[in-house]
């Protein structure tokens, strides 16, 4: 392992405050030592007790002052990476920043790869692989959950649960390879029926987690979500409306949007990655029929279609090929311009959903009464109005979304969530194990199947953890890592 010694700069490099400088390795504290000196212009670095922090300066080899600084001392093993670091807390210039990192350089220090402090801390034993990365996810987190399920993945969440399904894989494990070894003194007689409960147990856990994969993903990155409509119904209007600013531009020109927007939009806790597709309708404009085509294959592609229609102006044949093109899709029917005179409601929006699709389909209107009902977990259209010009009825959307979603709910404070499709993967990889597991027990199989497959499962779960993987995943995971972390 490298001993070295790196240094970085571990904030933004922007005007700021702050920045800090970050060192760490065996001659951390004797590098900075060299370039430091207190108020007394004294170089007293060394003497310096771990966790403190101190007045004074960086100097550079010709005597001159650099800056005015704080510096905290972490001696091993009690810091971030486990060895002695050094942090210099300067002022936030990106140029006097660099200056003190060529110092700190100059003096002895190696400039650190992205990400180099976290791996050291993983090389180190401070942290498994699943902390390590959720450091990056706390880093890269873009809403309030994925900020929240990181700290709690960062504080072991998701070790502790690997943890203990693979003691209980390995136990098993155990007692096969011990019974075949002294058969004599360790009987499999009646095992295979305890061994089946178990790993009923283990399928049922990992398929727990992989849901939650589904979610964490969604409440993560943001759901897919496809806004369409005919042209003048609303649909750049409610995007602006949702982004809050102008971003799409609203005529009331026929068929203004003709190529696609794509925006991040936070809705509360929920993110929404919204693509505005060109208004579809039957048109002969080829500028605009690319983008109706476009709409068609991201349609299919999209987790949400949130529906606009105008409820002023009675349905048509334009509607009808919509319905058929998001068969099947969770969809969010918005009944838009609910400020002007009705001519379009629940029952016209019913009779369109049944003349398309072949099986009668009911669609779920939630009204601002109905708010707090609970769920309505299995439907797949459901329908609100608002108005996109009165901006109202937007709060009603949320709630339709987190019901539709999330089942009702956001909160996972008592549930790991996997966010991780790193973790995922290795989660499906021991599912597949456990699967086969089982059908070698239907099968009644010699044992030692049975011993292969929960090893194989082991180390699926292992990779999550960071046990058994080998030093190319390790360098690619870190390499994704910032500067100085
Ligand atoms: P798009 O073609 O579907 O993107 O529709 P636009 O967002 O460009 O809107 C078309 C016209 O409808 C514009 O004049 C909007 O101001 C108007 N509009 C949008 N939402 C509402 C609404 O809720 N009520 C009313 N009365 N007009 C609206």
């Amino acid at each position: 392992m490298r001993t070295d010694t790196i240094a970085a700069i571990a904030t933004a490099l922007s005007d700021s405050g702050i920045g800090i400088i970050r060192v760490s390795g065996e001659e951390a504290v004797p590098i900075v030592h060299k370039v430091y000196r207190n108020k007394r212009n004294e170089d007293v670095l060394l003497e310096y007790r771990s966790h403190t922090i101190h007045y004074g300066f960086i100097i550079e080899k010709n005597g001159n002052l650099i800056d005015e600084v704080m510096v905290s001392v972490m001696k091993a093993p009690h810091s971030y990476t486990t060895e002695d670091t050094v942090e210099i807390n300067c002022h936030g210039g990106a140029l006097m920043m660099k200056k003190i990192l060529m110092t700190v350089i100059e003096a002895g220090a190696r400039l650190a790869e992205p990400g180099e402090f976290t791996k050291r801390a993983f090389l180190n034993g401070r942290m498994d692989l699943s902390r390590a990365e959720a450091v990056m996810d706390m880093i890269h987190a873009k809403n309030q959950f994925a900020l929240r399920s990181s700290i709690k993945q960062l504080r072991g969440s998701v070790f502790v649960k690997i943890k203990e399904l693979r003691e209980k894989v390995l136990y098993e494990i155990a007692f096969i390879e011990s019974a075949l070894d002294d058969p004599e003194h360790i009987s499999l007689d009646g095992y295979t029926e305890k061994l089946s409960d178990q790993v009923s147990y283990f399928a049922r856990e990992l398929k727990k987690l992989l849901d939650s994969a589904d979610d964490g993903k969604m409440l993560k990155e943001g759901i897919r979500t496809v806004i369409v409509g005919k042209p003048n119904v609303g649909k750049s209007s409610l995007l602006n409306l949702l982004v809050g600013q102008d971003r799409a531009i609203v005529t009331d020109i026929a068929g203004t949007t003709r190529d696609t927007l794509e925006e991040t939009v936070n809705l509360g806790d929920i993110t929404l990655n919204i693509i505005d597709t060109a208004g579809i309708r039957n048109t002969e404009d080829v500028v605009e029929k690319i983008g109706v085509e476009k709409a068609k294959n991201i349609s299919e592609e999209a987790d949400l279609i949130l529906y606009v229609m105008d409820s002023s102006i009675p349905l048509d044949e334009n509607d009808e090929n919509i319905v058929q093109m998001i068969k099947g899709k969770k969809t969010i029917i918005l009944l838009n311009k609910s400020d002007l005179d009705e001519v379009v409601d629940k029952s016209s929006v019913d009779a369109l959903f049944s003349n398309v699709c072949e099986k009668s389909c009911s669609v779920y209107e939630l009204s601002q009464a109905q708010r707090d009902e609970q769920n309505n977990d299995n439907e797949n259209i459901c329908m609100i109005k608002i108005s996109a010009r009165k901006n109202d009825g937007l709060d009603l959307l949320v709630d339709l979304i987190t019901k539709m979603f999330f089942h009702g709910h956001l909160s996972y404070d008592d549930e790991i969530c996997i966010t991780n499709s790193r973790h995922k993967e290795a989660l499906l990889e021991a599912l597949e194990s456990i699967r086969q597991l089982q059908v070698s027990l239907e099968n009644n199989m010699p044992e030692d199947f049975y011993s292969i497959d929960l090893m194989n499962a082991y180390a699926s779960l292992g990779r999550i953890i960071g046990e058994e993987v080998g030093d190319d995943l390790v360098n690619e995971i870190f390499s994704k890592f910032c500067m100085g972390k």
